[in-house]
C-alpha cells in the first residue's frame, strides 16, 4: 500500500480487536435484550470476521491452508449472512428471509462451500474471489431488505444501506481484478489492488459493526412510537395521534393554501347492535368498519378512532375533488357493505357531519366542532346522512 502509507498488519490486528470489542459490546447488548436476537446474530457475525481474518493473517508465518485459507474464508463467508440473517430478524421475518429466498440463500451457501472446498488448494485467488463473489450477493439483499423498509427510513438505515452498497461494490471490484488475473486478462501482480480493496474492506466492516445497533434502536423505537399511536381494536389512530397527525395535515394545508375537509363519524344504534349481537359482534363491526374507512379513503387522508364508535378524518380536499360525492358514496358503502358482518344482519348505518374550510380562515379545533355539530344535525335529521357546515358558519 505504497500510496496510503497503511501497515497492513497493523491494519488487520486493530480491526480484529475492534471487531472483537463490538462483538463484546453487541452480546451484552443481547443478554440485556434477549428479545432482541438479531444482536446476537451481529455478535457472532462480528466474532466471525475478525477470527476469520486473524487466521488469515497468519498465512505468512504458519504454513496450514486448511486453517489459514478454508477454514478462515468459510468464517468471512458466514460473517455477512449472519449480519443479513440479523436484520431479517430485526425485521420479524424467518432469519433466512422468505421462504422462496430461503432455499435460493441454500444453494448459495452450498455453492459456495463446495466450490471452496474444491479450489482452495488450487490457486491462491480463488477463496478471496468466492468469498468476495458471495459478499457482494449478500449485501446486495441487505440492501434490498433495507428499501424494503415500510417506515420513512431513519439516518442509521441510510447509513447502513450506503456502507451495503459501497461494500457491495467495492467486492464486485475484486470479483473482477481477481478474475482478470487468474485468467491472465489482467495485471499479474494483483497485490497491490488487493491490499487497498483489504483495507477499505476492514474499514466499511468495522464501520458497519458500528451502525447496525444504532439501526436496531432506531427501528424499536419507531415501531413502539407506531404501537403507541394506534387505536389496539382497529389499528387506526387512536385519539392522541389522530389530532396530531389533523394538526399536521391542517398546517400543510395552510401553508399550501389548500381547502381542507374534516369529518366526524358516528356509527348509528351501535348501542343496539351490541344489546341484540353481544359485544364481540360489536367489536366486529367496529373493525369491520375501519378496514372500509381505510379502504375507501386515500393513504393521504387522516382516519382515526375517536373513541367508542365515533371516527374521525380529515381529507386531503386536493385529491378527492367532490368531497359531497366521496361522503355520498362512503355512505352508500357503509348500508351495502355493512348489512350483513361476518355473517350477521348487523344492519349498519352512519352519520358524517363534515366542515370544508380553508386553513388560512380558521384554526383545527374550530372546523372540528363546527363538523361536530353538524354530525349533531345529522342525528336529529334522521341519521344514515350527511350533514355539512353552512361554509359561512365553517369560514368563521
Ligand atoms: P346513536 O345513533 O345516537 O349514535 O346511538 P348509539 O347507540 O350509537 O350511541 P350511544 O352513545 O348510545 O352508544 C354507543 C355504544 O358504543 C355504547 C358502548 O357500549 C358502545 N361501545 C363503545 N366502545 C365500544 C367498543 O370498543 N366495543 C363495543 N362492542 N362497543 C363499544
Ligand atoms: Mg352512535
Ligand atoms: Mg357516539
Amino acid at each position: 500500500m505504497s500510496g496510503l502509507n497503511l501497515d497492513l498488519p497493523t491494519l488487520i490486528v486493530t480491526s480484529t480487536a475492534v471487531n472483537l470489542l463490538i462483538a463484546g459490546l453487541l452480546w451484552a447488548t443481547y443478554r440485556l435484550r434477549e428479545h432482541q436476537r438479531c444482536f446476537r446474530l451481529w455478535a457472532l457475525a462480528c466474532l466471525t470476521f475478525a477470527v476469520g481474518g486473524l487466521l488469515a493473517a497468519f498465512r505468512v508465518v504458519v504454513d496450514a491452508p486448511t486453517l489459514t485459507v478454508l477454514l478462515a474464508h468459510l468464517l468471512l463467508g458466514l460473517s455477512p449472512f449472519l449480519v443479513l440473517a440479523g436484520l431479517h430478524s430485526l425485521m420479524g421475518l424467518p432469519i433466512a428471509g422468505a421462504r422462496r429466498s430461503t432455499q435460493l440463500w441454500r444453494w448459495v451457501g452450498s455453492g459456495y462451500v463446495l466450490l471452496l472446498v474444491l479450489t482452495y488448494a488450487w490457486h491462491p485467488l480463488m477463496p478471496r474471489l468466492l468469498t468476495a463473489l458471495l459478499t457482494a450477493l449478500v449485501f446486495s439483499q441487505a440492501v434490498y431488505r433495507l428499501q424494503s423498509l415500510r417506515r420513512r427510513p431513519g439516518l442509521p438505515a441510510l447509513l447502513l444501506k450506503i456502507l451495503f452498497a459501497l461494500h457491495g461494490t467495492l467486492m464486485v471490484v475484486q470479483v473482477l481484478y481477481l478474475g482478470a488475473s487468474l485468467t491472465g486478462l489482467g495485471n499479474p501482480d494483483p497485490q497491490p489492488l488487493l491490499e487497498a480493496i483489504l483495507i477499505n474492506h476492514l474499514l466499511l466492516a468495522t464501520a458497519t459493526a458500528l451502525v447496525l445497533p444504532l439501526f436496531a434502536f432506531t427501528e424499536a423505537e419507531a415501531s413502539l412510537r407506531a404501537l403507541a399511536d394506534r387505536d389496539d381494536l382497529t389499528g387506526l389512530l387512536n385519539r392522541r395521534a389522530f389530532y396530531r397527525h389533523a394538526n399536521r395535515a391542517f398546517e400543510q394545508a395552510r401553508s399550501k393554501a389548500r381547502p381542507l375537509t374534516v369529518l366526524m363519524i358516528d356509527l348509528d344504534h351501535f348501542k343496539q347492535i351490541n344489546d341484540r349481537w353481544g359485544h364481540t359482534v360489536g367489536d366486529e363491526t367496529l373493525r369491520f368498519f375501519a378496514g372500509l374507512l381505510s379502504r375507501e379513503l386515500r393513504d393521504t387522508d387522516v382516519i382515526g378512532r375517536l373513541g367508542g364508535e365515533e371516527f374521525g378524518v380529515v381529507l386531503d380536499s386536493s385529491t378527492h375533488g367532490d368531497v359531497g360525492a366521496v361522503t355520498q358514496r362512503l355512505l352508500e358503502r357503509i348500508t351495502a357493505e355493512g348489512r350483513l358482518i361476518n355473517g350477521v344482519p348487523v344492519y349498519l348505518s352512519a352519520s358524517i357531519g363534515g366542515a370544508t374550510c380553508h386553513p388560512r380562515k380558521t384554526d383545527l379545533s374550530t372546523l372540528l366542532r363546527r363538523a361536530d355539530t353538524a354530525l349533531y344535525q345529522a342525528k336529529r335529521n334522521g341519521r344514515n346522512r350527511i350533514e355539512f357546515a353552512r361554509p359561512a358558519d365553517a369560514a368563521v
